[in-house]
């Protein structure tokens, strides 16, 4: 088994685990963005979002919300920020899905989910919106 996230999952290899589920297992970022960033990842080997079957999206989801919480009030924190590098292209590292809680302070330093992009949009909204309804039809 070479996944690192699938090794973790087994216990062959330490982690600093928070939450053991039969279909999830939560740990703590090993080069953490702040005290507290954990992450979230099925005990099946999925490749990126789209490949998670049903029951293990409603698993790793319910897994998240329960997590969220706790996480905020063990480090005293103001909120979370929750989120899934996608797919190489969007920086994932650790090809097995994973969802980062990150704690947030006021005044961090850190930005909003929106700071990551350059707003570079060139196509009108009911363009987009007809291309994504036709590909869920
Ligand atoms: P991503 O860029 O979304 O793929 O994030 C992968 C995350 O996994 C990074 O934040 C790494 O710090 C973290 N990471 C990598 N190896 C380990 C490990 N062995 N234990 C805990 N976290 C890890
Ligand atoms: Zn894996």
């Amino acid at each position: 088994m070479s996944c690192i996230f699938c090794r973790i999952v087994a216990g062959e290899i330490p982690a600093e685990v928070v939450a053991r589920e039969p279909e999830v297992t939560a740990f703590l970022d090993v080069q953490p963005l702040a005290d507290g960033h954990v992450l979230v990842v099925p005990r099946a080997h999925a490749a990126c979002v789209e490949d998670l079957k049903p029951a293990e999206a409603d698993a790793l989801f319910r897994a998240v919300v329960r997590l969220a919480g706790p996480v905020r009030a063990a480090l005293g924190a103001a909120g979370t920020t929750i989120g899934v590098n996608n797919g190489e292209a969007t920086g994932q590292t650790i090809p097995h899905v994973h969802v980062h809680i990150v704690p947030r302070w006021p005044n961090d330093g850190a930005g909003s989910v929106h700071t990551i992009f350059p707003r570079h949009v060139k196509r009108k909204l009911p363009e987009v919106g007809a291309a994504i309804r036709k590909a869920l039809s």
